[in-house]
């Protein structure tokens, strides 16, 4: 509520106004796959204390239901099958990355206990996952990890040498020996080295072996090795919203002066996101907020009453 004094007729009487101030407000507050005791254990239960590659950071949709806003897909959340396990701090909710391209240029998965191999590194990220997560469950300092070891021989660490140097000097992946791996690990590595060199099939029909180039596989092998767990990376649900990035109620009518972006908002990618769409989505809804935003804007203020 304001007070302004009248010009003109009746020059002089003080009335009072209230004002209404519908935004412009945009939320880009990202989503909530970091927030594993709180939304994503509320969404998705069977994903609570899983680490994350995100912030360890409360979950905005709250805020947003609040003034009405309505959510959808909170329960589709995409997991990163590879996630570096710090050995100096396992228990950090907090997760690195151990990139797609790890793998994609020779790596290797064994399981910690045993060195076995267990899936085509190359499947999509929900296959992957899914073949860690179906064995020996860990619970750290109230987080649930795997024992995975992500492997790369010389020829596979010299095309990724620049990821791989950075990782070691973070002390996420270190230069060892195979004798370090589970008891399997030579006899593994082996299939998969004859594999790589066409000398059979592979066993989990991988077609494509990067730069790997070990041929004879024994305990003195040089390998690089990293302890990865799959992780909670990106929640494909969220805050609804139309084309123009207006988010939506109920009745999928747009919330006057309230736009989104970005990760908070949901729907765009159905159950599962394709890799780099992410950045795309942001850009593009981000702009279109952006824009709306300013009409109102430039429309709104200065007030001149
Ligand atoms: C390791 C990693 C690699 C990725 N790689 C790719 C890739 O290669 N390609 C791709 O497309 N996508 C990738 N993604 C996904 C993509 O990066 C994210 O989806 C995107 O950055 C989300 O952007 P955003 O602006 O919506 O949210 P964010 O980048 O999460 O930013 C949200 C911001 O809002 C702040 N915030 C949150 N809540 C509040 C609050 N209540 N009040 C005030 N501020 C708040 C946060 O602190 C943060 O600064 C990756 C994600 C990760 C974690």
């Amino acid at each position: 509520m304001s007070t302004v004094k009248l010009d003109g007729e009746g020059a002089g009487e003080e009335i009072e106004i209230e004002k209404k101030v519908f935004g412009p407000v945009i939320v880009a507050s990202g989503g909530f796959a970091g927030d594993s005791h709180g939304l994503l254990a509320r969404y998705r239960p069977d994903l609570a204390a899983l680490p994350s590659t995100n912030d360890a950071r409360p979950g905005s949709s709250d805020l947003l239901t609040a003034v009405g806003s309505a959510l959808v897909d909170m329960h589709f959340v995409q997991l990163h099958p590879t996630a570096f396990v710090d050995p100096k701090e396992p228990e950090m909710a907090l997760k690195f990355l151990a990139a797609e391209m790890l793998r994609g240029e020779g790596g290797v998965l064994l399981r910690g206990r045993d060195g076995t191999r267990f899936v085509n590194e190359m499947q999509t990220r929900k296959t992957v996952t899914k073949a860690i997560v179906d064995y020996d469950e860990q619970t750290v300092g109230g987080l649930r990890l795997w024992d995975v070891d992500l492997v790369m021989d010389e020829g596979s660490y010299k095309t990724a040498k620049s990821h791989v140097d950075f990782y070691m000097w973070k002390g996420l992946m270190h230069r060892g020996e195979v004798s370090e791996l589970g008891p399997g690990a030579v006899a593994s590595l082996q299939a998969y080295a004859d594999a790589a060199a066409s000398r059979s099939r592979d066993p989990f029909g991988r077609t494509s072996f990067g730069h790997w180039k070990l041929l004879h596989v024994t305990p003195e092998s040089v390998v690089y090795i990293g302890k990865v767990t799959p992780a909670a990376h990106f929640t494909m649900g969220g805050v609804a919203i139309n084309s123009n990035s207006e988010v939506l109620n109920g009745n999928r009518e747009p919330i006057k002066g309230l736009w989104a972006a970005g990760e908070v908002t949901g729907g765009l990618h159905g159950e599962n996101r394709l890799g780099g769409n992410a950045l795309l989505e942001s850009v593009v809804f981000g702009r279109r907020a952006g824009e709306g935003a300013a009409k109102v804007w430039e429309k709104t203020f200065p007030f001149n009453i």
